[in-house]
């Protein structure tokens, strides 16, 4: 390992400009990588294209935007210090907060010393006779690091959706996962909402509250919960903090998707029909994600399935006063929870309100933007601006967006051209030392994304740590271990209803994008013991190798 530099020498490249470990990305992945690291004495390098902390929450400042997941919940545990000063102010934080939080975070533990913010690595290129990285940045500079972290985030990738006539429009055009950072008055005017999901269903209320009138493009219809927000009292964040070990204990160990709730006991049918509404209007009532939770078989059984997506719907046509829309607002292509399910604030009563127009694309598909208008099924509608928020090329678009060069000169776009293969969503076979933090074969966008990301930069840290005790250069995963994991990720997946929603998480967004189904499904607790296991076991499944002679590590 190189010393690290000394603090002061940390605002600028060390000498040789090696580093032990460039990270990519300094989002909430990238922010805790540097900090741990660091912590053990490894000299770090962050590069950044944005030009500030924050990753998803610094690009996504679309009206509306905020977390799905309680804030209380969706926040680091690495500190207890922090979890007990920090205030959130909401049940879901708005995402100011949310980014002034990153940017809190950055400055308490004096992490912006080692960032290098509008940087973006281009290349990463494995150096087979010195064991080290080459990384080439957008500056042009180049640097080497003996590992390479990939803390790019599963939905960082803003995706413009190729639509005929789209560079022609005369007006503004947003997306809303790259929005400007200067606040959008979209007063007096008619806007165009291209999308239906996540970004759409928060973003749809509040721009409805300002245009003249506002049409929603809408090709799929999609699940959304209430989300119930409000102001988070003292007492609520106290009781909350008192409970704080327990909460993050059993978001990492038992909880399938890191977010602490009841667990249901049963399936939806072995409760009467009574029971059952009366048990969906509870967490109707309550409101956001865990809605899923009221049973324990929704996921997998379809028939169970059906009576959540039932009372769904019928919630919709309750809300919406023209049957018509509420018919259209229904969601009846997938099963509930297959796709990424929405929680929204008034997202179906605003197709009550005068200045909103709902256009079904899919049976009238949009046919070219015109300088003024969006022309679908033959009708014109005339627009000043358009919002897509036509979501991501979600889990490999950033990484895709590197040029990343393994063994023997091997492109990692060439080995993922038929999906991604990784062993645990940590490493794939021949890109040695790379690590990828929540990459695809891992839970991550199926949980609370920061108990995710932490229990992956624990355990990246705890590895790097352990190769550099005990003298070893290289760690790469084993083909043999990286096929069955490839294959158990796919097995599991499909004893679920999630393939059966032509989902991002299946890479059906994209055109010609292979459709595989790509986060690991098991459960964050399952998956967390499967990689502790791994590591108990001298890191089974990797081959490591000392400074000079090659050595399979056996199993202790
Ligand atoms: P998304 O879920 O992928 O939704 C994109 C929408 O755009 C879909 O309705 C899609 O229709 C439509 N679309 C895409 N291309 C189109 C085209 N060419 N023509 C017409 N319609 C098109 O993207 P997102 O809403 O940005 O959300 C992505 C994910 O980010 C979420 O699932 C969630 O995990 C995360 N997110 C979270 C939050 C939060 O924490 N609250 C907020 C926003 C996003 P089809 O469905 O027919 O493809």
């Amino acid at each position: 390992m190189s010393t690290p530099p000394s603090t002061s020498a940390q605002s600028q490249p060390a000498a040789a400009e090696t580093y032990d470990v460039v990270v990519v990305g300094a989002g909430f992945a990238g922010l805790y990588m540097l900090h741990k690291l660091r912590g053990q004495g490894f000299s770090v390098r962050v590069y950044e294209q944005g030009g500030d902390v924050g990753g998803t929450w610094y690009w996504n400042r679309y009206p509306g935007a905020r977390c799905d997941v309680e804030s209380m919940q969706y926040s680091y545990s690495f500190s207890d210090e922090l979890q007990q000063e920090w205030d959130w102010s909401e049940r879901y934080a708005p995402q100011p907060e949310i980014l002034k939080y990153a940017n809190h975070v950055a400055d308490r533990f004096n992490l912006r010393s080692d960032i290098a913010f509008d940087t973006r690595v281009d290349r990463a290129e494995f150096d087979e006779s010195a064991n080290s990285w080459a990384v080439t940045t957008s500056d042009d500079r180049s640097v080497t690091a003996k590992y390479v972290v990939l803390a790019t985030g599963c939905l960082s990738n803003a995706r413009m959706p190729d639509i005929r006539g789209l560079s022609g429009f005369k007006g503004k055009v947003y997306h809303t996962g790259n929005w400007p950072h200067e606040p959008i008055d979209f007063t007096g005017q008619r806007v165009g909402v291209i999308g239906t999901g996540s970004s759409a269903i928060q973003s749809v209320p509040i721009i409805a509250e300002e245009a003249e009138h506002l049409t929603v493009f809408q090709r799929t219809a999609n699940f959304s919960i209430p989300a119930r927000n409000a102001a988070l009292t003292a007492e609520e964040r106290e009781a909350f903090r008192q409970k704080y070990s327990e909460i993050r204990r059993f978001a990492r160990e038992e909880a399938r998707n890191g977010i602490y709730t009841e667990m249901p006991d049963r399936g939806a049918l072995e409760d009467g029909e009574n029971e059952r509404r009366s048990k969906y209007e509870a967490r109707w009532s309550r409101g956001g994600l865990t809605f899923m939770s009221v049973y324990n078989n929704l996921a997998i059984d379809k028939a169970a399935n059906d009576t959540a997506a039932d009372f769904v719907r019928a919630k919709i046509a309750e809300t919406v006063k023209d049957p018509q829309t509420a018919k259209l607002l229904q969601p009846n292509n997938h099963p509930i929870g297959s796709k990424r399910i929405c929680i929204d604030s008034d997202y179906f009563a605003t197709f009550n309100r005068p200045n909103v127009t709902l256009v079904d694309i899919r049976s009238n598909p949009i046919e070219q933007i015109l300088p003024n208008a969006v022309r679908a099924g033959g009708k014109d509608y005339e627009v000043d601006a358009l919002v897509l928020a036509t979501g991501f090329d979600a889990m490999t678009g950033s990484v895709a967006k590197i040029d990343i060069r393994g063994r023997n000169g091997q492109t990692l776009n060439q080995k993922w051209a038929e999906g991604p293969k990784t062993y645990l969503g940590l490493m794939s076979a021949g890109f040695p030392n790379l690590f990828i933090i929540t990459g695809p074969g891992s839970p991550s966008v199926l949980s609370n994304m920061i108990v995710s990301i932490e229990q992956h930069v624990d355990w990246i840290a705890d590895c790097v740590g352990w190769m550099r005790d005990h003298g070893l250069e290289v760690l790469e995963a084993e083909q043999g271990a990286e096929d069955k994991w490839v294959a158990h990720v796919n097995e599991v997946a499909h004893t679920t209803l999630y393939p059966q929603a032509n989902s991002w998480y299946m890479g059906a967004n994209i055109p010609g994008k292979p459709q595989i189904f790509m986060p690991y499904i098991g459960g964050v607790g399952v998956y967390r013991q499967i990689c502790n296991d791994v590591a108990a076991k001298g890191y089974e499944g990797f081959v490591m190798t000392a400074a000079q002679q090659p050595q399979k590590m056996a199993a202790s």
